[in-house]
């Protein structure tokens, strides 16, 4: 098969065989086909689990049996696919719609931002798959950054060699205004890379580096000046700012190779004032962040820990959580525990299942089927002369005084019983 420039050559010498077909390597199909890309390494595994998911539905398993489904069985057919290419947007959209259908039984239920939450924050650890194929894509920054001289390095070395190389990832950039001609893989990771950081790290101090900085345009477009770079001028400190054009210059002229005062001037006057003020250094060896007073070292880091933090920040409470605080005057705090309570007293998914249900007001009481024109009327099932609501049926219906009161003589002769023994 013919690559990079020459991918549209016909020729095919030496005798041996030249495949129009895609190719196929440890499971994954290359071609420069998109379609054919799209449907061999996606469409085809969306379409087995579609089967699966079809098979399960008229199994009546509870919502936390089928996300141990999803997680256990459905995602990992898609982690290493989207970890080594590209994941197509319209695919990930495809295989959400697949896969909350399959959890919901049809439309969703409870936003998919809280559903993906952890349990004490009201959700069901649902995974979150945008976050995860970021995730599996910066942590290939692992492997980029190690000193380990990989030839498959090469690639993403030579197209960064007019910015610096992998000292490209220290920098302030942004890829919309960067004249990379790199592949969409490589650029998804520095785009990810820069948001993640943006969001995370507590200190920016790639701000205050000169080169490939956003902020610091020459004829709209940013700069690398290699014999600078060098030179050791990598900060904005390095301009000397406390002198002047022609005293700064004097300072540095003769360690920078192959220059002269219009450049240096040009580069000084290119810089914001209010960047001007920055003393910042930070380091451009190894490539790691400061959040929450931790160092994150890409060079340790896996997958999962991107994920977590991702989304960690993307995750939401649900959105009955308003009302519990409002009707029954909980502290989130109060929330968070109530959450955690079906996790620690019940081992049945089902139970958990249905008081997962009640939190989030999403069981079908009469009332509920009534207005959606599934039933004739709202009464409740047990008195008949009040609308079943949720709050009436658990709480305010006489049946359910007459059994909460029952419960009560129940459990203290229950408890009693158990401490005799
Ligand atoms: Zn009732």
């Amino acid at each position: 098969m013919w690559i990079g420039s020459s991918r549209n050559c016909k020729a095919q010498p030496f005798g041996i065989k030249w495949p129009n077909e895609p190719i196929k390597a440890l499971g994954i199909y290359y071609t420069y086909d998109q379609k054919l890309l799209l449907e061999k390494n996606f469409i085809e595994r969306l379409d087995s689990i579609k089967n699966l998911t079809g098979i399960w539905s008229s199994r009546g398993l509870s919502i936390y049996g089928k996300i141990t489904l999803i997680k256990s069985l459905l995602i990992p057919k898609f982690v290493y696919v989207s970890s080594l290419i590209p994941t197509p947007k319209e695919f990930v959209s495809q295989l959400n719609q697949l896969l909350f259908q399959f959890l919901w039984n049809g439309r969703d239920k409870v936003t998919r931002r809280s559903v993906i939450n952890e349990y004490s924050n009201g959700g069901l650890k649902m995974i979150d798959f945008d976050s995860m194929i970021i995730s599996l894509r910066l942590a290939w920054l692992k492997r980029i950054a190690s000193s380990n001289d990989g030839t498959w390095k090469r690639y993403l070395t030579h197209h960064l060699e007019r910015f610096g190389g992998l000292f490209l990832f220290h920098c302030n950039y942004d890829v919309s205004i960067l004249p990379l001609n790199i592949s969409l893989f490589y650029l998804e990771l520095l785009q990810w890379w820069s948001e993640f950081r943006d969001t995370f790290s507590s200190e920016k101090d790639w701000r205050y580096i000169l080169w490939n900085n956003k902020q610091i345009l020459i004829n709209n477009k940013t700069v690398y000046y290699k014999s600078y770079f060098e030179a050791g001028v990598i900060h904005i400190s390095d301009l000397s700012f406390d002198l002047n054009n022609k005293d700064s210059f004097s300072l540095v002229s003769n360690k920078i190779s192959k220059t002269n005062f219009l450049v240096w001037a040009g580069l000084r006057h290119s810089i914001p004032s209010i960047l001007k003020i920055c003393t910042h250094k930070s380091t451009t060896g190894e490539l790691s962040l400061k959040i929450d007073d931790n160092i994150f070292d890409v060079t340790k880091k896996k997958s999962k820990d991107y994920y977590t933090l991702l989304v960690s920040r993307k995750a939401l409470f649900p959105t009955n959580v308003n009302k519990l605080q409002n009707e029954f005057h909980f502290t989130l705090e109060e929330a968070k525990q109530i959450f955690m309570i079906p996790h620690s007293v019940a081992l049945e998914a089902y139970v958990k299942a249905f008081q997962y249900k009640i939190l989030n007001s999403i069981l079908y009481t009469n009332a509920k089927l009534y207005k959606i024109g599934f039933k004739l009327n709202d009464s409740s099932s047990f008195c008949s002369s009040e609308p079943e609501t949720l709050y009436h049926f658990l709480y305010l219906c006489p049946f359910s005084v007459d059994f909460w009161r029952d419960f009560e003589v129940f459990w203290k002769t229950f408890d009693f019983r158990c401490k005799m023994f």
